[in-house]
């Protein structure tokens, strides 16, 4: 051991006198002032987040510009955790019609980076059968990071009868093909069942239970079969997820006290997780008013995104954090629950916080204040005076997104020293110059 540590140190000395390279600053990128909120890690004051080699290396008051290739200044914005955003459609890209499975998904990296969302849960767009289709056509080359729920469907989430299908829903081939990929799929989905039996759900828990990952449920069609006291109170475990929390197609709300219905306060009590999934529709303020101001605020928002909820009322996660804060969740509650919470839904805990160490994938988000104003399912509006807008994100320690170039030099100013750039930011640099002579288009 001593031999080898002597060799080590002669190597380290040769190779310091051959290139003779200044040592890096100890913060590739470095954002100072912003209000750091930090739900893991129980931060919520103004500090300054240092980024190293794609990690979070130090948050702190006070940390020095000079020890950084690149500082920005966020002083006024809020920094974030990169959120996640539990509930999206993104397996597009197969040229079938009417499909979650094709033309009503979205392509994740046009939609997320925007709001600052750096990685996002497909909730059941594949199934066993196609899983690794999507995989190779979607999750694999997409910047966004994505994790899948499979569907128990073996073939995913697609039109006509295949959802209805009760002969393609097999908990023990689900969970075969989830432990295949442990930590890309975080969840089984089970949705869109019209029929009036149980079979879905109970394949899905077996699926869930084999595999060690949370189910989460849209209830499909309301059935008396089937009441949604049974699944919260009985079917489902605790850690499994209910999404689309505030649509009240399945009797979620009270008829007396028009807050949320026994079972989903029993379900809550045993663990039971509520998402929004407020998608294009799924969220009524004639639910979500009352709800909230009887305290059954979401475990986690999401966007249920796919090619109409981002075109309706839905938009973008962001929008769908500014509506909860217009019904007066703060805004520390809303970015715990697109950053900490979701990530332990899915028990990706290493996810959604900025403990040191961590995978730097951050969000710089600015409170507007004005006049908003926010739909939901049936058109109905309710205003705001306030709205979360994206500044900058950064995936993996790399800017990735800046919406108001903050990270960009003049164009007047000299270009200076670019060779460490690529350590920061996911721009191609150096960038070519009209008078390099270089043909730009
Ligand atoms: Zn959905």
């Amino acid at each position: 051991m001593k031999k080898l540590m002597a060799c080590s140190a002669v190597a380290l000395l040769t190779a310091a006198g051959a290139n003779a390279q200044p040592p890096l600053p100890a913060y590739d990128l470095l954002l100072r002032g912003g209000h750091v909120i930090d739900a893991k890690n129980h931060i919520d004051a103004v500090m300054d987040v240092g980024i190293k080699d794609g990690k979070i290396a130090k948050v702190a008051k006070g940390l020095n510009a000079a020890d950084a290739i690149k500082a920005i200044d966020v002083r006024g914005l809020y920094v974030t955790p990169g959120l996640i955003d539990l509930h999206t459609h993104n397996y597009v890209g197969t040229g079938e019609k009417n499909s979650y499975a094709g033309d009503l998904s979205v392509q994740p990296d046009g939609f997320t980076f925007r709001s600052g969302v750096t990685t996002v849960v497909d909730a059941g767009c594949s199934g066993w059968r196609n899983f690794e289709d999507f995989k190779d056509k979607i999750v694999d080359r997409a910047k966004t990071r994505i994790l899948v729920m499979l569907n128990i469907v073996g073939k995913g989430m697609r039109s006509g009868n295949i959802q209805q299908d009760l002969t393609d829903m097999d908990g023990e081939e689900t969970a075969k093909t989830a432990l295949r990929y442990p930590g890309v799929i975080v969840g089984i989905k089970t949705a869109h069942f019209n029929g009036p039996e149980w079979k879905p759900v109970e394949q899905a828990v077996i699926a869930g239970t084999r595999a060690n990952i949370p189910v989460m449920v849209d209830f499909g069609a309301d059935r008396p079969t089937r009441p949604l006291y049974d699944l919260l109170t009985q079917k489902l475990r605790p850690g499994d997820i209910y999404t689309h929390m505030y649509s009240g197609l399945r009797h979620e709300q009270d008829p007396v006290t028009k807050g949320p219905q026994k079972g989903m306060i029993e379900g809550r009590a045993r663990g039971i997780y509520f998402d929004a999934g407020t998608g294009g529709g799924s969220f009524k303020w004639s639910l979500a008013v009352p709800f909230i101001q009887q305290g059954f605020k979401p475990d986690s928002l999401s966007t249920d995104l796919h090619v109409d909820s981002m075109n309706s009322a839905t938009k973008d996660l962001l929008n769908v954090a500014s509506k909860f804060m217009a019904m007066g969740l703060s805004l520390s509650e809303v970015v715990a629950e697109m950053t900490a919470h979701p990530a332990h839904e899915i028990r990706r805990d290493d996810l959604g916080n900025l403990s040191v160490g961590s995978v730097a994938d951050v969000a710089v988000l600015r409170l507007e204040k004005g006049k908003f104003g926010f739909t939901d399912m049936v058109n109905t509006r309710l205003d705001g005076k306030q709205k979360l807008v994206d500044e900058l994100t950064i995936k993996d320690g790399k800017i990735v997104y800046d919406l108001n170039g903050m990270e960009a030099l003049p164009w007047t100013a000299p270009e200076g020293d670019i060779s460490n750039d690529k350590r920061w930011t996911s721009w191609p640099r150096p960038k070519p110059r009209p008078d390099d002579g270089v043909k730009l288009h």
